[in-house]
């Protein structure tokens, strides 16, 4: 006994025992048997599978000098430091910055340079300033509860351009994941029902290509109005000139690549599994899965987002949106006496509503 293993059951994770009288492996805790030698060849193969994952990422370029500035291509900019949150923009010399387009506190001018990195791509703005705020109106539009004077006086105290620094992720993944499916079946013989389980390990890989997975690089910028002004078209992408900052500002990345880039092969891992997860069975779960990149490459991006900012009764509301879409999001205020009377009309009907239960219970 003593050289033999000691084997999990591939159903439940449970150890399996050796019955002599049958000469199988079975599970005491769910019944299933097995023959060592597909048990064995199970466990080679589990262990292979482990084998192959590799989920780091190639470093980004910084090595080679391409994302280093050229001589005199940073000689239009200068950059700004936020008092307050400590952020960095850079703009071009001849755009007035005098707020942090984040907390809206005084930036002064500093000698830290554009971030170490050039970046290498921009998608440009497609919207205005005055664009903007029309969409600002647009949004007010049909807020019942929105107070008056918010609206009404429809002022921003400022509103800025602001490019937010993005990582942007591309590789080959492959993955190879296992499931452990069951197939059930009911059937009677007239006297008795008969619940038939069969228990499967499903292997199934594919090799996937990922374009521009991206991921946030500033601290600051708030991941929620992010993430609700996405989606941008990659495809409108270009090369990143120092031009494309005229009126505008750019945030300087706070977020490494590297920190976020376990994060990315996390996302991408489970994408893939979704995509791997067979359907054709009564229940799968999963049990093991491995993922192998190949080909990684990280790019540096800068996509355009207005920042509007109002302040209302002493709070600052933000509204951000998608300079290339038009999308936008924000909070806005609610006037309580509009909300009182809203909440009272709403439990007038519940009221009422109740009134003609009692009425037919009776
Ligand atoms: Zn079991
Ligand atoms: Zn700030």
């Amino acid at each position: 006994m003593s050289d033999l293993m000691e084997y999990k059951c591939p159903n439940c994770g449970g150890v399996v025992e050796f019955n002599i009288n049958t000469q199988e492996m079975t599970c005491p805790y769910c019944d299933s048997t097995f023959e060592i030698e597909s048990l064995r060849k199970y466990e080679e193969e589990l262990a292979l599978e482990a084998l192959k994952e590799k989920k780091t990422w190639s470093k980004y370029n910084v090595e080679d000098g391409s994302n280093n500035w050229q001589y005199g291509e940073t000689d239009s900019l200068a950059s700004y430091v936020c008092e307050s949150c400590g952020g960095v923009i850079t703009g071009d010399k001849t755009t007035v910055v005098t707020k942090c387009p984040y907390c809206e506190n005084p930036v002064v001018i500093t000698n830290l340079l554009a971030g170490d990195l050039r970046p290498d791509f921009v998608i440009p703005f497609k919207f205005d300033k005055k664009q903007a705020q029309e969409k600002l109106v647009e949004f007010y539009k049909g807020k019942y509860l929105l107070p008056k004077f918010f609206s009404e006086q429809n002022r921003i105290d400022s509103i800025q351009g602001v490019y937010v620094p993005f990582w942007l992720f591309d590789c080959k993944a492959q993955t190879q994941a296992r499931f452990n499916a069951t197939k059930v079946r009911t059937y009677s013989d007239g006297n008795y029902m008969y619940t038939k389980t069969r228990h499967f390990s499903v292997s199934r890989g594919g090799e996937f290509k990922f374009t521009h997975v991206p991921v946030d690089g500033s601290f600051k910028m708030n991941d929620a109005y992010m993430e609700a002004i996405a989606p941008y078209d990659y495809n409108q992408m270009l090369d990143f000139e120092t031009a494309y900052l005229s009126g505008f500002v750019a945030d300087k990345y706070d977020v490494e690549a590297d920190d976020v880039s376990e994060r990315v092969s996390e996302r991408i891992k489970n994408t893939t599994v979704q995509i791997l997860r067979p359907s054709e069975y009564t229940s799968c779960v999963l049990n093991t899965a491995n993922l192998n990149l190949d080909e990684s490459n990280i790019k540096y991006a800068l996509l355009p987002v207005w920042m509007l900012n109002t302040k209302y009764n002493g709070e600052m509301y933000t509204f951000a949106m998608n300079g290339q879409t038009g999308k936008l999001v924000g909070k806005l205020p609610v006037d309580n006496n509009k909300a009182m009377t809203y909440f009272g009309l709403i439990c007038g009907s519940i009221s009422a509503i109740a009134a003609a239960v009692i009425f037919f219970v009776i």
